[in-house]
Parts: C-alpha cells; sequence; structure tokens
C-alpha cells in the first residue's frame, strides 16, 4: 500500500489490513457501517491464486455476498460494500477501483444516523446467531460467478430474521448445574449455586451455547413466541440441584 498518499485518495479513506481476506467477518463489515463509514471495500488475492488450502478469498467473497443480501434487508444500499479480487501486481487496478467506489458512495450519499442505524446495531448483535445459521453456505466454493448472485437470496435472509430465536430456562427443569452460565460468551445469564439460572434476554446473542451445554434439557429455543417472564428473585432455589 506504499504508493496510496501519492494517489490523492480522499483525506476520509481509511485502510484496514488483516492479512489474509479470509479473516474478514460480518463484525468488521457491519461495525464499520454502524459507525457511520459510508462505504467498504474488500481487496482479496485474485481468486484461484491463494496458496493456502483454506482459499480464504472464496470465504470473503461468501460473506460479502451475505453482507450485501443483509444490507439489503435492513434498508442499506449493498453498493456500498465492495469486494474486488487483485494480486500485489495490480496497483492500478486497485486505484480505479477505489475511484469506482468513491465515486458510487458519493452519490448516494451519507448513510445517516437514523433508522438504518437502529438496524444495523441489530445486526452487530445477531452475527453469531447468522453465521451459525448460514455456516454452511459460507464454506461453499463459488467459482461459478453466475451463482454469486442467487447463493444467498432474498427470501432467505427475510426468514432468517423472522426467525430469530430466544433462548429460555425452563425453571423447572434448571438444575442449577452452572454449566450454561459458565460457557455463555457474553455473560448473559444470571444463576449460582442451587439457584435456577435466567437469561437476560436484551444482553443474548443468540449463539445457542447454552442449549448446547445443557446436560438436563432445560435450555429451550423459541421461535416466534414470547418469552415467559423469569421468576422472582426470592423464588429462584431449584428444588433438586445436580450433583457436583
Ligand atoms: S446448564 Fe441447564 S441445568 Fe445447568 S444451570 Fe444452565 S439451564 Fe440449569
Ligand atoms: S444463547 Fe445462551 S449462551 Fe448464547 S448468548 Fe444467549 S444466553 Fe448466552
Amino acid at each position: 500500500m506504499s504508493g496510496v498518499s501519492r494517489l490523492q485518495y480522499p483525506t476520509d479513506l481509511r485502510i484496514i489490513r488483516v492479512m489474509c481476506a479470509g479473516r474478514v467477518d460480518l463484525k468488521h463489515i457491519f461495525y464499520a457501517f454502524s459507525k457511520g463509514v459510508d462505504g467498504v471495500l474488500i481487496v482479496g488475492c485474485r481468486l484461484n491464486e491463494c496458496k493456502f488450502i483454506t482459499e480464504g478469498n472464496y470465504h470473503a467473497l461468501n460473506v460479502a455476498l451475505l453482507s450485501k443480501r443483509i444490507m439489503e434487508h435492513i434498508g442499506l444500499d449493498p453498493r456500498r460494500l465492495w469486494i474486488e479480487f487483485m494480486s500485489s501486481a495490480d496497483g492500478v487496478l486497485f486505484a480505479e477501483t477505489v475511484k469506482k467506489m468513491v465515486k458510487t458512495v458519493r452519490e448516494l450519499g451519507p448513510i445517516g444516523n437514523g433508522k438504518v442505524k437502529e438496524r444495523l446495531d441489530e445486526v452487530m448483535r445477531l452475527i453469531p446467531y447468522i453465521k451459525i445459521a448460514t455456516r454452511e453456505k459460507l464454506r461453499v466454493k463459488l467459482t461459478d460467478p453466475s451463482k454469486w448472485e442467487e447463493h444467498f437470496t432474498k427470501e432467505e435472509i427475510e426468514d432468517l430474521f423472522k426467525n430469530v430465536p430466544s433462548y429460555w430456562i425452563d425453571p423447572e427443569e434448571c438444575r442449577a448445574c452452572m454449566a450454561c452460565l459458565r460457557r455463555c460468551p457474553v455473560g448473559a445469564i444470571d444463576g449460582g449455586k442451587k439457584l435456577i439460572h435466567v437469561i437476560r434476554q436484551e444482553e443474548c446473542i443468540k449463539c445457542g451455547t447454552c442449549a448446547e451445554v445443557c446436560r438436563f434439557g432445560a435450555v429451550k429455543k423459541l421461535v416466534g413466541q414470547p418469552v415467559p417472564p423469569p421468576p422472582p428473585e426470592d423464588m429462584r432455589t431449584v428444588k433438586k440441584a445436580a450433583e457436583a
């Protein structure tokens, strides 16, 4: 990237190097937009020229295709996200790509702070769920460009957001083993020894780990139904605690 300053790019252009396009994650893209960045360009090595078996550039392609569909769903113009593949010798192509992208994004105008910002924050919170729900498709190597457009469909993304699950601990079945509390990646579970555990819904990122680790089947996945309120704090003693 040594020639960047000579090319007189806009002063608000920021370049983040993550070494391999395979490391580009939904959270990088949506974090940038949620912080008010007007456009994102992902640059990966040329397809089929990755020197590792992981071929991370194909993964980046899937992440970008999925992100574009999510953007469309939340009312953020997908033309704000670009992905291009090039080698370190493609300086001219890089310069041309940046120019075209900046022109497009300028025409689209600033991203704004209204409803889209709220929806971006919601997407950020749901990223673990989105990644789990789309993991099979994120692994596909899309060698045929004619399949890119429909790899993730509009209907599929609508369903994804319509069927966001909630996780709820059934107070009758919780045995206070504390496994879920220890494994929750965001510390969204209240509990303790001999206490019925409770998920703080507003902090849950829907990763499903608690349901996976509960050996008593006390964590329920709810889709399209309200989450029952937690038991009052003074009524959280379990009837039968799990043996240590
Ligand atoms: S893992 Fe299951 S039984 Fe153990 S505390 Fe959590 S919900 Fe209760
Ligand atoms: S699904 Fe369970 S483990 Fe995952 S964030 Fe929510 S409460 Fe925590």
